[in-house]
């Protein structure tokens, strides 16, 4: 434990400052069943997006607290797997009324730490909150298979049952919606969940714990632990935890997957996206440009499923003039402003980022149509804003192109036809999302089976499934075989039993040994 402990100090801290003593609030970690204060030396400032002011800290947790989590996930799976599957579900039912109850104030700690808007930040509980109420319906979703008589007398049948402790590593960008893709679904398969929140925002997973602890979990089925790599590092190395669930950027999710896989556990990682949005001539004017604008800038372009890349086919080209205009009539404001469109970006450095990634396009002959970087927000000059940009003449080759730039800014492309735009697409590493803005169904039909991208939407330019489905992101955007929520969501967190059984009514004494395979 020791040199672990001094392995992980070694490990470069990414937000750069920590504190051993301050008056800001700070983040508990939850363990056993109790919020308790860590005992490390090492915190992380937790800073409001529009103001940049320290709002809280969060501890780097020590490796004795993370051992002490999993042993506490560990200790309770046993009885959990075993409580009945009508009680965990009764468990669920009241939780997810509990978060519909508290739906403003989980909004308003994700405005404080993340920046989105109010609005928009009550968009990513309810799409969390969705998961949920889905996870009640796991009396159908968890039940296993049967077939009668495989051979006379004889039946097989197959329960699903949990795999034991499992795991969770959440991204900044969606604070309620991405952990509850994770916890509920794990635990209400019956497996005991060791949860870790991003670093920059942690009070909104605290607020869904202390929830679910009112609505009944009993004590050590859900831990969290704070941290960045080495907490991280610990997940995948701990012999105890099965499965991680990951969602984030391609540099951890692919350190994760193949950390994690090494060492036998289930992963599903959910990594980072270039989504394109593709317009036809004959699409909807009107409709596309206010989908295209709104798909682009909210949540000031920090949404996995963005679509941060426009692709106009043909004369739609002539459209960019009319996009320009509604995009220059968004709002830029901090996120709890009456009115405001687009919040702030995470952090100075997403900001400088951004920032640099506009200039490298420039750089290499795009044009900006509409320029974001110098956006003044009275009241909030200290804020990490940068308003809508939008770069026409982009090429696959240039940087802003191939990089997932997760801001404010979309690239626009050109293509003469749909195949050109289709091929495009599929030469791009990513797979999250794209769409389709059409009224022909013959180029919907032509699109949605040509191009190689998990998630399709047809004038629908942020197909985020429901939890019916599963999120299926792919090639470059994911890793694993099983994806969140839905069906796949509980294969992913179940293992399979098969029993075969024979009962004869009469005497089945064998007369030899049956040496052959039966057939
Ligand atoms: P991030 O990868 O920086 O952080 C995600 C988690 O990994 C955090 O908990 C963090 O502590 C940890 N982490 C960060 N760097 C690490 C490293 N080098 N090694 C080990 N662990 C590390 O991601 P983020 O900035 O919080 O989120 C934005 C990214 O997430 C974007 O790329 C976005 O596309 C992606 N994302 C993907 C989906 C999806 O479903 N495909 C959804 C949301 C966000």
């Amino acid at each position: 434990i020791l040199l672990r402990s001094l392995l992980n100090k070694k490990v470069p801290l990414q937000l750069g400052r920590c504190y051993s003593a301050s008056s800001v609030p700070t983040t508990k970690l939850f363990i056993d069943g109790k919020f308790v204060e860590s005992n490390t030396s090492e915190w992380l400032d937790i800073n409001n997006p529009a103001t940049n002011e320290v709002v809280g800290r969060v501890p780097i947790a020590t490796e004795l607290e993370m051992l002490a989590a999993v042993d506490s996930c560990s200790r309770a799976f046993h009885s959990w797997a075993e409580t009945s599957i009508l009680s965990r579900q009764q468990i669920f039912l009241r939780y997810q009324q509990l978060i519909k109850d508290n739906i403003k104030e989980l909004a308003k700690m994700i405005t404080l730490e993340q920046g989105k808007t109010l609005a928009d930040a009550e968009g990513d509980v309810f799409r969390g909150l969705q998961v949920v109420e889905h996870a009640c319906s796991i009396t159908s979703l968890m039940l296993g298979e049967t077939l009668p008589s495989i051979t006379k007398d004889m039946d097989t049948y197959t329960y699903r049952l949990p795999i034991g402790v499992c795991a969770g590593i959440a991204p900044f960008n969606f604070p309620a919606m991405i952990p509850l893709w994770m916890f509920p679904i794990g635990m209400v398969c019956g497996n005991t969940y060791l949860m870790k929140p991003s670093e920059r925002v942690p009070g909104c997973t605290m607020l869904l714990a202390k929830m679910l602890q009112d609505a009944g979990a009993p004590d050590g089925t859900l831990n969290i632990i704070h941290g960045q790599h080495a907490a991280v590092n610990f997940i995948c190395d701990h012999p105890a935890i099965k499965a991680i669930s990951f969602v984030g950027s391609n540099t951890a999710g692919e350190h994760i997957y193949e950390r994690g896989s090494k060492n036998g556990k289930r992963v599903q990682s959910n990594m980072g996206a270039k989504n394109h949005g593709v317009v036809m001539p004959d699409a909807n004017k009107e409709n596309t440009i206010n989908q295209l604008v709104g798909a682009a800038f909210g949540a000031a372009g920090q949404r996995c499923m963005a679509l941060s890349t426009a692709i106009f086919v043909g004369d739609s080209r002539e459209w960019l003039p009319e996009l320009v205009e509604r995009s220059k009539s968004l709002r830029v404001n901090a996120g709890d402003q009456p009115g405001a469109d687009v919040g702030p970006l995470i952090s100075p450095e997403a900001k400088a980022r951004v920032e640099s990634l506009i200039q490298s396009g420039v750089d290499e002959g795009a044009k900006v149509l509409l320029d974001g970087r110098h956006v003044n927000v009275k009241g909030y000059e200290n804020g990490n804003f940068v308003g809508p940009t939008i770069l026409s003449g982009v090429t696959p080759n240039m940087k802003c192109y191939t990089e997932e730039i997760f801001g404010p800014v979309l690239v626009v492309l050109e293509a003469d036809n749909l195949d050109e735009a289709i091929s495009i697409i599929n030469k791009n590493p990513y797979g999250n999302g794209t769409a389709i803005f059409t009224t022909n169904g013959a180029t919907a039909r032509k699109y949605t089976h040509e191009v190689d991208v998990g998630q399709i939407g047809v004038n629908v330019p942020i197909p985020v499934p429901l939890p019916m489905f599963s999120f299926t992101g792919s090639r470059g955007s994911f890793r694993g075989d099983t994806n969140f929520y839905g069906k796949q969501g509980i294969q992913f967190y179940t293992q399979i039993k098969t029993v075969t059984s024979q009962w004869k009514a009469e005497d089945a004494t064998l007369t030899s040994p049956a040496v052959t395979m039966p057939t």
